[in-house]
């Protein structure tokens, strides 16, 4: 047990231990990277090194203290516990007046977006008011063992005022506390954040990594867990939750697209394809746009003659190449661009199916 079992990102491993072995632990930082990389993983295993009974720069797993905070490593069922709690027809005050916190330990706190349930249900899961001033005070409560550890996932949902709640507390910080703030980029953060942390980017893991991490906690086939593995782009945990079957057929749909565009022919079919894409009410829009993203990042270095290209869709890898022999790189950045501007769009919510059928014209021409 210990920060040995972290696999990929070690210079984060190696600062984060280097910090809670000179005792000069920030008060906040900032995990960033790809869902599924490590973050949350990372961030409870940094709250039971701070507060293990055995070591000081690592947590052993067994003591009474690591073994609570490792109740953190099952989120779902403590937010299960925590709606159920709350109750089911919550009004939205009382959402804000019972925060959902996950608490397994009383010097450790995480809060993630609160999938309120209410009878109207709300837009999107996001941090609330309620969850940030409840952090705010105990924030300065004197921690019970060595350090009072908040992780606050989901940072990018923080609206305005739960913004400044949150600066509020990094302006006069407390002692013996450290807030772990993740989101899947900086740029999705105020800059008056982003200068009071201190930074870690997650790189995606390699390949093989991935594959080691699925052969020791899946139940899966292994070819089932190499096809995971080539799907996820370096995100292990996304590899164990996803339904591999679906993600791979949608990256497959996706290339049918944009070689359809390619070829410059039948529209009709085209349209058809885009039209079964807009219509898909499982796949958020943004999630598909992702998945274009990361075809089209593919053809960029295929097109741009790279010998040996790194493809995030390794699964593809042939028909990407047959695809970049057919096209330069200028179709490549058309793309795109095009892209940049269906996303752009759907946040205006512009017509999807029009964006894409328009997008699909262009590049056929
Ligand atoms: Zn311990």
């Amino acid at each position: 047990m210990g920060f040995g079992e972290f696999l990929g990102n070690a210079r984060i491993v190696q600062a984060l231990r280097g910090a809670l072995r000179s005792g000069r632990v920030p008060h906040a930082v900032l995990f960033t990277g790809p869902r599924g990389v490590g973050k949350f993983t990372l961030a409870r295993m940094f709250a039971q090194a701070a507060n293990c009974e055995r070591l000081t720069d690592d947590f052993c797993g067994e003591c009474a203290t690591c073994q609570r905070v490792s109740l953190l490593a099952d989120t779902d069922l403590l937010i299960e516990e925590g709606l159920t709690e709350r109750g089911e027809s919550a009004d939205a005050a009382t959402v804000e007046r019972m925060p959902l916190i996950l608490q397994p330990y009383p010097d450790v706190w995480a809060v993630v977006p609160d999938p309120v349930r209410l009878k109207t249900p709300v837009a999107r899961p996001m941090l609330r008011i309620g969850q940030l001033r409840a952090v705010q005070r105990a924030a300065y409560f004197q921690p019970m063992g060595r350090r009072r550890v908040f992780i606050l996932d989901g940072a990018e949902t923080m609206r305005g005022d739960v913004s400044n709640a949150f600066l509020k507390i990094l302006e006069e910080p407390p002692g013996s506390a450290t807030l772990i703030l993740l989101a899947p980029s900086p740029y999705t953060l105020l800059p008056t954040i982003l200068s009071r942390c201190m930074q870690f980017q997650f790189a995606p893991l390699g390949l093989a990594e991935v594959e080691k991490i699925l052969a020791e906690r899946t139940k899966r086939s292994a070819a089932e867990n190499k096809l995971a593995a080539a799907l996820a782009e370096g995100s292990p945990g996304w590899a164990m939750e996803m339904d591999v079957e679906q993600t791979a057929q949608r990256r497959r749909e996706a290339l049918k697209i944009l070689e359809s565009a390619a070829r410059g022919s039948g529209f009709a079919q085209l349209f058809a394809a885009t039209g079964a894409l807009a219509k898909d009410k499982e796949a958020p829009f943004d999630e598909q746009l992702g998945i274009f993203y990361g075809l089209l990042s593919d053809l960029l270095e295929v097109t741009a003659g790279i010998g040996a290209p790194s493809f995030r869709n390794v699964a593809l890898a042939r028909e990407l190449r047959e695809l970049g022999a057919k096209v330069d790189t200028a179709w490549v950045m058309r793309a795109i661009a095009g892209f940049d501007q269906l996303h752009y769009g759907s946040r205006r919510n512009l017509n999807k199916q029009l964006g894409l059928d328009a997008l699909a014209a262009s590049l056929a021409r």
